[in-house]
């Protein structure tokens, strides 16, 4: 469970902050915590308000202002609002919905550190994320017993530099981005002291709450750093993609950094045809390639945005006849004790 603000992370007091980070961080203590005031501002009717809250003190409520200024107003079923919303469902249990799909605090071997696949580590940078999304399948991870502070870096970076087999670096978390640029950079120069590793990929939901965190210091980092670098984005609908992000992205392409999406697939927020195609474009007018389409994790919690398998492949085959191979994502699904990510079949 996610449970703290993001301000409270380690070591983020004890760096000046530079007037750029001090605006997405602004934006992020601000961001609302309240299902009523949500709804309020959105002009939708306070429904099931006790429901909401109950499923608040399992996974709180956490959304930043930019992204519910993405949301349409009066719509109860808008697709971005359906991804933050508590909803009186997360309380049902539902069967074969459980709290660890991923079997993660098993192979949870090194803190701060998941290596499952060949050649590359999930580095678990930071234990918050500026946004709950209620179908994560992280949302009963303990992330408490997760939390890495800087002396947890020197561990990670030796467990890397023991093992020459690992040539790419994926921060992920939580989110990385609520790392301050300081510390990434910090983190990332030591990195670079690596010799067997090339690349640098950081997976990040944060830029699509918050486009500000795309600072210019940041992309300077990544700029200058020697790794070839990639952005995977989060985005699941392509309402989520306006124009502040599209430019903050087109600098960061600029810069020569691949920018790729994941998103999930999710029922009312992108299991149509239609939404699919539209994501896919929207995606590629501002630079950025479709990579992964997953099957939603079955966590507790999330059974309502469940999209069935046949359902999701026959979606599936329909994108397949829309659009140009490069723009359809893969369609996958996340098991334990495996060395990839599945393909879910889909012959046509
Ligand atoms: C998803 C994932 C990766 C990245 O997989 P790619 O197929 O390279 O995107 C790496 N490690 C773990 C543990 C993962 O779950
Ligand atoms: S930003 Fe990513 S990790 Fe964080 S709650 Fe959303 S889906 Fe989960």
């Amino acid at each position: 469970m996610i449970t703290e603000t993001p301000l409270v992370i380690e070591s983020l007091t004890d760096i000046n902050q530079t007037p750029a980070q001090d605006s997405w961080n602004k934006v992020l203590s601000g961001a609302t915590k309240s299902v009523e005031k949500l709804l309020l501002q959105l002009d939708i009717p306070l429904t099931e308000l006790n429901q909401r809250q109950l499923a608040c003190l399992d996974f709180p409520l956490l959304v930043p202002q930019p992204f519910i200024d993405k949301m349409e107003k009066g719509n109860a079923n808008d697709p971005l609002l359906l991804q933050v919303l508590p909803q009186s469902d997360e309380l049902e249990s539902v069967e074969g919905f459980i709290n660890d799909p991923l079997a993660e605090k098993h192979s949870n071997l090194q803190k701060g550190l998941i290596h499952k696949y060949h050649g590359r580590v999930l580095v678990l940078l930071s234990t918050g994320c500026a946004v709950n999304c209620r179908y994560c399948f992280r949302r009963h991870f303990p992330y408490e017993e997760n939390r890495i502070g800087k002396n947890d870096w020197q561990s990670i970076l030796d467990y890397v530099g023991n093992d020459p087999s690992i040539e790419e670096l994926i921060l992920s978390g939580g989110d990385p981005l609520m790392l301050s640029d300081q510390q990434l950079e910090k983190f990332i120069k030591q990195a670079e002291a690596i010799p067997h590793l090339e690349r640098l990929r950081i997976h990040t939901r944060l830029p699509v709450v918050i486009p500000q965190r795309i600072t210019n210091r940041f992309i300077d980092i990544l700029h200058s750093c020697r790794f070839d670098c990639a952005i995977v984005l989060h985005i699941n609908n392509s309402q989520e993609l306006d124009n502040e992000l599209s430019s903050r992205l087109s600098k960061l392409r600029q810069a020569s950094i691949t920018l790729l999406n994941q998103a999930v697939l999710l029922r009312g927020v992108n299991d149509s045809l239609e939404a699919q195609v539209e994501l896919s474009k929207t995606l590629f007018k501002a630079g950025v390639l479709p990579y992964y389409l997953h099957l939603l994790d079955k966590v507790k919690g999330a059974h309502h945005f469940n999209v069935s398998e046949k359902d999701a492949q026959q979606l599936y085959q329909q994108l397949s006849l829309k659009l140009s191979g490069y723009l359809i994502p893969k369609l996958v699904r996340e098991e334990s004790g495996k060395g990839s990510k599945t393909p879910v079949p889909t012959a046509l």
